[in-house]
């Protein structure tokens, strides 16, 4: 089913993001995060793709077992940086063939840090491509895209941006999932800015919970999201007192908040970026739905 239909058909929702671990090796752990955090009942569950295709199988196979196995309706992430046709076409079948009926279509990045440089793909160059591509070819195909509530780093302005997220749901994007955000303003005054725009359809806020300083520090250098400056203080003043669990606990406290804000003000539901962290989650979620 369509995702889109089950957003707008329903009450507030949670849906959870993970990721494919690399190795299969930790598959049956990771398996076993996602069956704790089935408790929480997300509407959909979204698994990541790793630009120019480096996880295509496993994004494949964990969105497979999602479906068949724990009876979960799953959200493929897909990317289209570097890609060809063939290719895409190939992923897409193969999701139909499973019985996945979402994807989120997204451009990607190619990882910079690993200092590859992914070929310039002349089917597409921008999100929008992949969603016309899809829309035309999948009709049936749910789609989801990306949204950034404080811009996208590339972006020349919010305005811009914005624009260019109207052209995706336009060509085909059923609802937007935004990029990660620690001040729920930034999401009220995005989807308004959107609205006024035209953009119509559900967005959908992301939550990234801080469970450690370092890896919170590099996600946003590489996202462009704020953290605000009070939160930085109390997050260095927690690791300089209580080290990574006082980091953990405050961060914790602060993705409960801004979900709680969220659900009070009105967002349809909210998607949790889980990191593949089952108890945590399940600490900051407790008695929210
Ligand atoms: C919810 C979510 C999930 C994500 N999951 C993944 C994942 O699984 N794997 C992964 O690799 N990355 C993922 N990303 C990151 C994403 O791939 C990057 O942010 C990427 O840089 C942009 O992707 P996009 O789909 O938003 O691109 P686009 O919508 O194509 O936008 C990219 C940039 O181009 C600009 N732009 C768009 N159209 C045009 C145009 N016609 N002319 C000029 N400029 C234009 C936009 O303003 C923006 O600055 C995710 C992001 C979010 C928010």
């Amino acid at each position: 089913m369509r995702i889109a239909e089950r957003i707008l058909s329903g009450k507030q929702f949670l849906s959870l993001e993970f990721f494919p671990p690399k190795n299969p090796s930790d598959w049956p752990a990771f398996f076993r995060v996602v069956d704790k955090l089935k408790e929480l009942q997300p509407l959909f569950v979204s698994v990541t793709y790793g630009a120019g295709g480096s996880t295509s199988e496993n994004t494949l196979a964990i969105v497979t077992r999602l479906k068949q196995e724990f009876s979960l309706e799953p959200m493929a992430h897909l990317t289209c940086v570097g890609a060809t046709e063939k290719g895409i076409v190939s992923f897409l079948d193969n999701l139909a063939a499973v019985g996945v009926d979402n994807v989120l279509a997204l451009r990607g990045d190619p990882p910079q840090d690993l200092g590859i440089v992914l070929p310039e793909s002349k089917d597409f160059v921008f999100a929008s491509d992949l969603v016309s591509f899809i829309r035309k070819h999948y009709p049936s195909m749910g789609i989801g895209v990306a949204g950034y509530p404080e811009g996208h780093p590339e972006a020349a302005s919010l305005e811009k941006d914005l624009q260019f997220l109207k052209r995706k749901v336009d060509q085909g994007g059923d609802f937007v999932v935004s990029q990660l955000f620690f001040d729920n303003d930034y999401f009220w005054d995005f989807v308004q800015r959107a609205r006024e725009l035209g953009i119509e359809k559900p967005i959908v806020p992301g939550v990234m919970p801080i469970f450690s300083l370092k890896i919170i520090q590099k996600v946003v250098s590489l996202c462009g999201a704020t953290v605000p400056a009070q939160l930085l203080r109390e997050l260095e003043e927690a690791d300089a007192q209580g080290g990574a669990d006082a980091v953990q606990a405050l961060g914790i406290r602060h993705a409960r908040s801004q979900i709680l804000g969220l659900l009070k003000g009105g967002a349809p539901g909210v998607h949790l970026y889980t990191l593949n962290r089952d108890d945590a989650c399940l600490e900051l979620m407790d008695g929210i739905f």
